[in-house]
This record gives structure tokens, sequence and C-alpha cells, in this order.
């Protein structure tokens, strides 16, 4: 199966092309970077300490060597819009391991998944497929006397906040207490903002060294808190699991799809 990485230089990039290598069922035929990188040209191989693969980097997919059969993106949201167009062309399934999407960048992606299949998730590892059913049983079990807060954690680099993970975990929470995350959620509190309003999802952001991904979910009342907790080591975990899903939809009609798809949850 032939698999183009976007992004390869980057921190998910390199994990994936590290796991691509080992598995002899899987062809890296393709790696990109931002069309300024000083690194285009350069072997993706060299650059990963894997000795010359013969995949120069490039700018642009239609210069992979052979035509992928699944394209895997981590890169940024308006990288992820370029390479959908050039999914959607030529009927090649996406992984879109991106976060940070505005809600017109998503429906773009909805309307594509009309047409070719995509795996979207916000986190690609089983652990956090599990956690967002927990997390939404947890809340349908405890209710609204149980006040539901989100904290996560991530490394100095991470550009988006709330983490799309943790916008995830929010959502299943709401889909719990039958509430609607966009009406309910508030991303910060700063000075005399007066007691909780027990209807709403709170989120805190935390940012600082080499964190891979922490994600807590507090459910509080008076007397007693639960928290459902995952915390990633390495980025495996989720190149891992962007690679399950890629040997999955490769079968897949077009689609939108997520991780409990790919489970088969
Ligand atoms: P990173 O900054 O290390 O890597 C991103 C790479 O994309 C860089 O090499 C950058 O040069 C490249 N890039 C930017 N624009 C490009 C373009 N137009 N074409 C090709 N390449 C381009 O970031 P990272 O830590 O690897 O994370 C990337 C994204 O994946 C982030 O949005 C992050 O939140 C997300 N992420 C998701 C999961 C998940 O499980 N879904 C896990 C980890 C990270």
């Amino acid at each position: 199966m032939n698999i183009a990485i976007t992004g390869a230089p980057g921190r998910m990039g390199r994990t994936l092309v590290g796991l691509v290598h080992q598995d002899p069922q899987l062809t890296l035929v393709g790696a990109t970077d931002r069309p300024d990188s000083s690194l285009l040209g350069t072997d993706i191989g060299a650059l990963c300490g894997l000795g010359d693969l013969k995949v120069p980097l490039i700018d642009d997919l239609d210069a992979c060597v052979t035509r992928p059969n699944v394209v895997i993106d981590f890169t940024t949201p308006a990288a992820t819009m370029a390479h959908l167009t050039y999914c959607r062309q030529f009927g090649i399934g996406l992984i879109i391991g991106t976060t940070g999407f505005s809600s017109e960048e998503k429906d773009q992606i909805a309307e594509a998944a009309k047409e070719i299949p995509i795996v979207f998730a916000a986190n690609y590892s089983v652990g956090v497929t599990v956690l967002l059913d927990l997390v939404k049983q947890t809340a349908a079990l405890l209710g609204d006397d149980y006040d539901v807060e989100i904290v996560e954690m991530h490394h100095r680099h991470k550009v988006d906040a709330p983490s799309g993970t943790a916008l995830r975990l929010g959502e299943a929470a709401a889909e719990g207490l039958k509430r609607n995350l966009e009406e309910c959620a508030i991303y910060g509190r700063e000075g005399a903002e007066g007691p909780r309003d027990n209807k709403t999802i709170g989120f805190a952001t935390l940012r600082g060294g080499d964190v891979v991904g922490d994600h807590t979910v507090v459910y509080a009342t008076e007397g007693e808190r639960v928290e459902l907790t995952h915390k990633a080591s390495n980025r495996n975990t989720f190149a891992k699991g962007a690679l399950r899903a890629a040997r999955w939809l490769k079968d897949q009609p077009a689609g939108l799809y997520d991780m409990r798809n790919v489970l088969g949850l």
C-alpha cells in the first residue's frame, strides 16, 4: 500500500516515517513539507536517521514518486485544506490528524467526504478513543449536579488551544448531559467572574516543556469528585493509530470516519 506523509519533517511526520519504514506492507511514495522549507530536496530517510530512502522532500503531493493510496496529514489547518483538494481531485483516501480547524473548514472536510473516504480524529490513540465513550457515559450517569471541567497540558510548541482532544472530550461530556458544547463552553476565566454557572463546561490549558499530551476530565460536586485521565508518553501511540486507520481506510467507500469506526466500536 502506497502512503504519502505531509509535514514529514514535523514531530508527528518523523514518527510516521519511522513506522512506515518498519512495515514491509507499506511503501512511502511521498513526503512533503511547506513550500518555504529549507529542507526541500533532502531525502526524508536521511533526515529521520533511516538512511537514503530515495524519497526527497517535496512541496507538492502531485510530485510523489507514485500516486499514493492514502495521504496521512499532520500539518496545519491551511495545509490540510490544500491536501484535501489534491485527494479529492484524484480520489485518494485521507487521514487527518491536524487539529485547530474552524467550523467552515470542518464543513469543507465533511463535503469532501461525500466523494472520498476520510478519517478525521483529534486523537488517534486507542486509549483516548475509549476515554471518549467513558466521558460521555460518566457525564450521563452523574448528571447536572456535577460540574465538568477539562484540563489539558501539551508541549511548548503546540499552536492551538484548547487541544482538539480536549474539545472532543468536551463534546462527549456535553452529549452525555444533552447540552450543546458551543453554547456552554467556557475557555478561560479571569477577574471577578462570579460563581460558576452549573450548566457550563470549563476548559483549562497548560503549555510547557515536552509534554506529549495529558487530558483530565473532572466531575466535581459537593463532597466528591471523579477524574478521568489519559496521558500519552510518546507520539508512537498517535502514529500507530493513524497507520491502523490508513490500512482500514484503503477499502472503505467515501465517507467521514473517526477512530471509533476504525476500531469497530
Ligand atoms: P509540527 O509543527 O512538528 O509539524 C508540522 C509539519 O507540517 C512541519 O514540518 C511543517 O513544516 C509542515 N507543514 C506546514 N505547512 C505545510 C504545507 N503547506 N505542506 C506540507 N507540510 C507543511 O507539528 P506536530 O506536533 O507534528 O503536529 C501537527 C498537527 O497534528 C497539529 O495540528 C497537532 O495538534 C496535531 N496532532 C494530532 C494528533 C492526533 O492524534 N490527531 C497527535 C499529535 C499531533
